[in-house]
């Protein structure tokens, strides 16, 4: 134990104080009883069916057809209504779907994309020999900076890979003018935003492609899956190719593709997931601006900007740490809160860049909002089963977290030392 830490557990034993110590509202990591007897975790599966389901695999059963069949098909028809959009692929998950729209749009070169998302966007690059330029993103809505994106542009650009982080859309206005200027496509990392909204219209429609996750924490589960959104008839018919070895159907394939469909049993249970997701996007929200109005008053701590004109999917709920200002740094408040049996995650840490398949390919130039973001961030739980009355819980934890981190235990004075 270190001196500071002696100090700080001599100056907290009831000895040294007039109060009992059990009227103090002491956090779990500093001896107080935990809020949570037993562990809430951070994120779990949504929308998943019951007895339904089991009607829909014996209808598969019986049909003999166990992928590329009515499911899928209906699936993508219905996701292609849900979202506006003339075409809708889907696919095994949404990292072999990222792969093949980079695949089939047959590029060579550069693709601008953020560090600080899921690192399965930078392998969906590197797979096709495509190289990653990291670039930086949003002090507010954490999601690729278009500015910084100009300053990344160069003669090798082939393509701009932008995430719908968290659920907020990206500036989709900017990159698909900065698409047009440049003439590069823009496909969108779309894994956390099935649902998300921009002046009431939903994402599916941008870019070149939008890519949709459908695991299980995302916002429709089908267990493992992905999902293409395109406006664009040729691309949608390489890509039904492409996730079929590459293969059309005359046994002589266009392009090296990947076995990447999508099983009927994985489209039964999306198909039924997507009946209740309205409302699971609703709720989430609530359990946003929940967090938010409890925690805003909390000195150092900060939210992700949602834009006035978009509707967030909200797939996580997060929260910037300032160090100086709270008392004390992200990891000290993850150790927190685990010790409250509360699951917390550092999302994205260490960003893209900072990882060791990437340090080597990222070409140096610094991204400190991406660094100071990624270094602050804590996410915390947040589902649509998740109750007022443990929203409230987790932040009266973050709140006695404060409290202990700023006050006269975790930075004794003089007098209050003497006194033990
Ligand atoms: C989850 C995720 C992916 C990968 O999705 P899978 O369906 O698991 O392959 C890609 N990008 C981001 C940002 C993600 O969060």
């Amino acid at each position: 134990m270190s001196r500071a830490a002696a100090v700080r557990r001599k100056a907290v034993s009831p000895r040294s104080l007039t109060m009992p110590i059990e009227t103090l509202n002491l956090p779990a990591i500093a001896g107080g009883k935990p809020l949570f007897d037993q562990l809430l975790p951070i994120a779990s599966p949504e929308g998943l069916p019951s007895d339904e389901f089991l009607a829909d695999v014996r209808r598969i059963i019986a049909s003999r057809y166990l992928t590329n069949g009515s499911f899928v098909r209906e699936f993508e028809a219905v996701c292609a209504d849900y979202l506006g959009v003339p075409h809708c692929i889907a696919a095994a998950n949404c990292t072999s779907a990222l792969m093949l729209v980079l695949k089939v749009l047959d590029l060579n070169g550069e693709v601008i994309l953020p560090s600080f998302t899921f690192h399965a966007t930078a392998h969906a690059v590197a797979w096709n020999g495509l190289t990653p330029v990291f670039t930086d993103c949003d002090r507010d809505t954490f999601c690729l900076d278009p500015d910084s994106v100009r300053g990344r542009v160069s003669k090798k650009t082939a393509a701009i890979l932008p995430v719908h982080l968290f659920g907020v859309p990206v500036a989709v206005g900017q990159f698909e003018k900065l698409a047009a200027d440049l003439r590069v496509p823009v496909i969108y990392d779309a894994a956390h935003a099935l649902g998300t909204r921009i002046n009431g219209a939903r994402l599916g429609n941008f870019g070149a492609a939008e890519i949709f996750s459908l695991s299980p924490t995302k916002l429709l589960v089908a267990g493992e899956g992905g999902l293409i959104s395109t406006r664009d008839a040729a691309l949608a018919r390489r890509l039904r190719s492409a996730r079929n070895y590459g293969d059309a159907g005359d046994h002589d394939p266009d392009v090296i593709g990947l076995n990447a469909r999508m099983t009927e049993f994985h489209a039964a249970l999306a198909l039924r997931g997507l009946a209740g997701l309205e409302d699971r996007i609703a709720r989430r929200n609530e359990v946003r601006l929940l967090y938010e109005r409890r925690l805003r008053r909390v000195p150092g701590l900060r939210f992700q900007h949602v834009p006035h004109d978009a509707h967030s999917a909200c797939k996580d709920f997060a929260i910037i740490v300032d160090e100086e200002t709270f008392g004390r740094g992200r990891d000290w408040l993850a150790s927190a809160l685990a010790k409250e049996n509360i699951e917390v995650r550092r999302y994205f840490w260490p960003p893209v860049h900072r990882q060791k398949l990437y340090r080597r390919v990222w070409d140096g130039r610094p991204l400190p909002v991406t660094d100071e973001i990624s270094d602050r961030v804590l996410c915390l739980p947040i589902y649509s089963s998740l109750r007022n009355a443990d929203v409230e819980n987790v932040c009266d934890a973050i709140i006695r977290a404060s409290e202990y981190a700023r006050g006269p235990f975790a930075h004794p004075r003089p007098g209050l030392e003497r006194t033990v």
